[in-house]
């Protein structure tokens, strides 16, 4: 398997040459952004885990990756939803019908009758975990949602060492690396890393998951130390995270042009992001980190085509 040293290509993007770093190249199953904040898990031994507990969104790339790292490491995966819209159920796609086919076991909490309004981080620390032995003993490993914690460090670290490894290789000088943000660790733990190390990479990133204010609190809740944040790009207009726009699909599909496919729920943004920055700074060299996630196309792009009658090909 492919877990670390993704290619980096040279792709054109908005009329000009953006180096791309193809995290979306990594492994099916076991890709992209989610494979570099599991990374560690993939290492971690397993002999007492029985039960892997996760949350999020039944179209989570998460919820994939968590699938794979369950069946590879041979324990059962519980994955809590609030709630699982009917479509999907009764067509299942992209990740969840990925997850479902490795086995996952996708937990519908709108579904239990002791849920009392909880919401599904409580439900799972109230009710989930306590069953479970002592810390130590324990047959249970939780993963918070998307993978926001510490956990996530050592692989995002790898990953910045293989850009800076190949920055050095290039001969290049100051490097402008763009990425989306959901929670916003990869950016931060990406920018750390270059900080720390004081290296000519800089990393821009864009709030995919509630507005700027609300990115800045994760980064703080990860690191205080304002001097290692990932700069911000705002956006002229404020977007909902899962939503449709019409200028989502537009860029998307402008970048498909590249011959490389774009996913639908961050790199819209991650785009827009980008082709600011390329007028902004017309001469910067920019990379931009492509982390994967386009199973869950198979979930968006008929969402697209239902809201907009768009062909699809
Ligand atoms: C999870 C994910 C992100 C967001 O990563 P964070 O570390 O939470 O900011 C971006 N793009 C894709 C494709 C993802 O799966």
């Amino acid at each position: 398997m492919l877990l670390a040293h993704s290619p980096v290509q040279t792709v054109e993007l908005f009329g000009a040459p953006v180096y791309l770093k193809r995290d979306d190249l990594l492994h099916h199953a076991f890709g992209g952004n989610k494979a570099r904040k599991f990374a560690a898990l993939l290492e971690h031994n397993f002999d007492n885990v029985e039960l892997l507990v996760g949350h999020g969104s039944p179209q989570a790339n998460s919820l994939y990756t968590m699938a794979a790292l369950a069946q590879l490491k041979g324990c059962q995966l519980d994955f809590y939803v609030d709630h699982i819209a009917g479509w999907l159920k009764s067509n299942p796609n992209g990740n969840y019908r990925a997850a479902l086919e490795l086995g996952a076991n996708i937990v519908e909490l709108a579904a239990l009758p002791d849920a009392e309004g909880l919401s599904v981080a409580e439900y799972i620390s109230t009710r989930v975990l306590p069953e479970y032995g002592e810390e130590g003993t324990r047959k249970v490993l939780f993963v918070p949602e998307g993978g926001r914690c510490g956990l996530a460090e050592a692989g995002v670290n790898q990953l910045a060492k293989e850009l800076v490894y190949w920055q050095q290789q290039q001969g290049l000088g100051v490097v402008n690396v763009v990425l989306p943000a959901g929670t916003g660790t990869t950016a931060l733990f990406l920018s750390r890393y270059f900080t720390q190390h004081h290296h000519n990479l800089k990393v821009f990133t864009v709030a995919a998951v509630g507005g700027d204010d609300y990115l800045k609190l994760q980064f703080n809740e990860l690191d205080s130390d304002e001097s290692c944040h990932p700069q911000i790009v705002s956006l002229g207009r404020k977007y909902h995270f899962g939503k449709l726009y019409r200028a989502f699909y537009d860029i998307w599909q402008e970048a498909n042009s590249s011959g490389v496919t774009f996913e639908l729920l961050y790199d819209p943004l991650g785009l827009m992001a980008l082709k600011q920055l390329q007028q902004q700074y017309n001469d910067g060299v920019f990379l931009y980190v492509h982390q994967g996630g386009v199973l869950g196309n198979e979930t968006m792009l008929p969402r697209y085509k239902r809201k907009y009658g768009i062909e699809l090909g």
